[in-house]
């Protein structure tokens, strides 16, 4: 029977690097265990092919929280990436990495090992930086940060208008400083998307000691006493176990707290509750889940400075031509390719909202599908970056295969409120400064009839309105769940190795951070190797 010195449970963002860096060395036998199937879909290499991967049960686990009591009661739709890359593969590329502030509050959970200088050279040793060529930046690394290709008129308008509005431009989010408004950059090469799944595990498939199991739904750890020592797994219709010394999970922020409690880690009377066996009480399972939660300015405007024509009807052809042929044009862009960092307030060590700008607007039709809006229109978001809400992700049951209960308890501090709102009124006064004024026809959102001038009537509209950025971490933390090696407390040969151990969200969008995480965890389980 077939030991592996190593299984991994979830080939996303963190899986695929560890996969790679794992099985770096021939005698360390790796196994990669992936519930959804391979990425050869061109929808996933396509940067715009994320907005069909919504709600596509092929690629998305199409998850949504409970109703939410700040948020006019809503649920709020949570998409996943359930496909090798993972998250990465269906993400909006933008590249940002946090601020030092974000790891020093990190340290002082007890994330000792993990603060700005010790996670630097892990950002660094990840990426290979197209642009900008500093101390601060990698340039031998697999993961491609590259600039937008696709820049238009209107996007260096809408910075002006953030300058008009007293932000500053800053060429670089992941320099020395992260506020001002600027180009953001993508995980791109030559115009495609750069997931982990193209940037570590493509170059480690051909590795003899490394086995990639796709269409593999791990239903539970399975422990000798506290000893971790396989992952039982659902393929089609068949269980199977599979043995290592060490499992990692890499599930993700939802899923990973999900294994976790039906393998009976967790709070001791919710699964006694369920009827499953406890391994190891362990409260902190689960809790502490943060997200960024955003808000949204959409304007109407002229055909020629909207994409959205250019992506309906037959104008996706003209657009599919020119990035095959290319690699270039609006099929070219993810999420958004441009926006800023600034702050509500005086005093803050760093910026406290992030914004993101592009020139198209979307709305989910009834299939729950984004689509371009038929009318020519630009979007501007705003999201606070270091909200105090924190929600929680349980089982309902002891199946694995029952989705779980999500609740991002969104706008639950009255810093979280003034913030968002905070943050709103700057990107109104942004839409209100001259360089945008002859480029505007009409606002759809907030609807023109709602009084700006009432903070109270504008929180109406954001409870109304707002969603998330997609960003959920934190419901196995550093310090509460899992250690500074990030391996789980309280039983042996198991780690958590994805966004869910991020002790806080960090200031910026978070692949980069898991992908660091990853990174630096590697580096842990082989030093810890090398020790025994
Ligand atoms: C739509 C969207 C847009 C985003 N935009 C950006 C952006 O522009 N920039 C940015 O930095 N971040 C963005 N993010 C966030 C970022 O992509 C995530 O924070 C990051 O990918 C999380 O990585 P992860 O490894 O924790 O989880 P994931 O990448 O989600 O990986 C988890 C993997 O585990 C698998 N899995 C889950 N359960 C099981 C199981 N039981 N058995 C086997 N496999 C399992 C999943 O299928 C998945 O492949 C976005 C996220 C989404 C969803």
């Amino acid at each position: 029977m077939q030991k592996y010195d190593y299984i991994i449970v979830g080939a996303g963002s963190a899986g695929c690097v560890l996969a790679n860096r794992l099985s770096t060395l021939p005698n360390i036998s790796v196994c990669l265990l992936e519930a959804g199937g391979g990425n050869a879909s061109p929808l996933l290499h396509v940067p715009a092919g994320w907005a069909a991967t919504f709600n596509n049960k092929k690629f998305d686990w199409g998850y949504e929280t409970e109703q939410e009591s700040e948020l006019d009661n809503r649920k709020i739709y949570w998409p996943r990436g359930k496909v090798l890359g993972g998250s990465s593969s269906i993400n909006g590329m933008v590249y940002v990495r946090g601020v030092p502030l974000d790891f020093a509050s990190w340290s002082q959970a007890g994330a000792k090992g993990w603060a700005w200088e010790d996670v630097l050279p892990y950002f660094k040793k990840a990426e290979k930086q197209q642009t900008h060529s500093d101390d601060m930046h990698g340039a031998d690394g697999p993961l491609y940060v590259e600039d937008v290709r696709d820049k238009r008129p209107i996007h260096d308008i809408f910075l002006s208008a953030m300058n008009a509005a007293g932000i500053p431009s800053n060429p670089d989010f992941n320099g020395n400083d992260q506020a001002g408004c600027g180009y953001y950059q993508f995980t791109q090469h030559n115009g495609r998307r750069w997931s982990t799944a193209s940037a570590y595990l493509s170059p480690a498939r051909s590795r003899k000691n490394l086995d990639i199991i796709t269409h593999a739904h791990a239903q539970r750890i399975l422990f000798t006493g506290k000893n971790a020592h396989g992952v039982e797994i659902l393929r089609g219709k068949e269980k199977q176990e599979i043995y290592g010394q060490h499992i990692i999970l890499s599930a993700g922020a939802i899923a990973s707290p999900q294994l976790l409690e039906v393998s009976g880690i967790g709070d001791g009377t919710r699964l006694n509750t369920l009827g499953i066996n406890v391994v190891h009480d362990a409260p902190d399972v689960g809790e502490h889940l943060q997200d960024h939660i955003l808000s949204k300015v959409v304007y109407a405007t002229n055909d020629k400075d909207s994409i959205n024509r250019e992506v309906q009807g037959w104008r996706i052809i003209t657009a599919a031509m020119q990035w095959f042929f290319q690699r270039q044009g609006p099929l070219t862009t993810g999420s958004a390719p441009v926006g800023g960092f600034w702050y509500t307030k005086p005093g803050l060590e760093a910026p406290d909202v992030q914004f993101h700008f592009a020139s198209g607007a979307t709305l989910y039709n009834d299939e729950g599908k984004i689509r371009a809006l038929e009318q020519p229109a630009m979007t501007a978001i705003v999201n606070q970056s270091r909200p105090e809400s924190r929600g929680s992700i349980h089982i309902q049951s002891d199946d694995i295969n029952d989705a779980p209960i999500i609740r991002a308890n969104y706008l639950s501090t009255p810093l979280d409120k003034e913030t968002i709102v905070a943050g709103m009124r700057i990107l109104l006064n942004v839409f209100d400064q001259s360089p945008l004024g002859p480029y505007l026809k009409g606002r759809l959102a907030p609807a023109a009839d709602i009084n700006l001038d009432s903070d109270e009537e504008l929180l109406n509209y954001i409870r109304a309105d707002a969603s998330t950025v997609y960003h959920p971490t934190s419901t196995c933390s550093i310090g509460k769940v899992v250690d500074e090696n990030l391996n789980v407390m309280g039983v042996n040969g198991l780690s958590v190795m994805d966004a869910s151990v991020m002790p806080y969200v960090v200031s910026g969008n978070t692949n980069a951070a898991t992908i660091m995480l990853a990174e630096k965890g590697s580096d842990h389980l082989l030093a810890a190797r090398q020790q025994n």
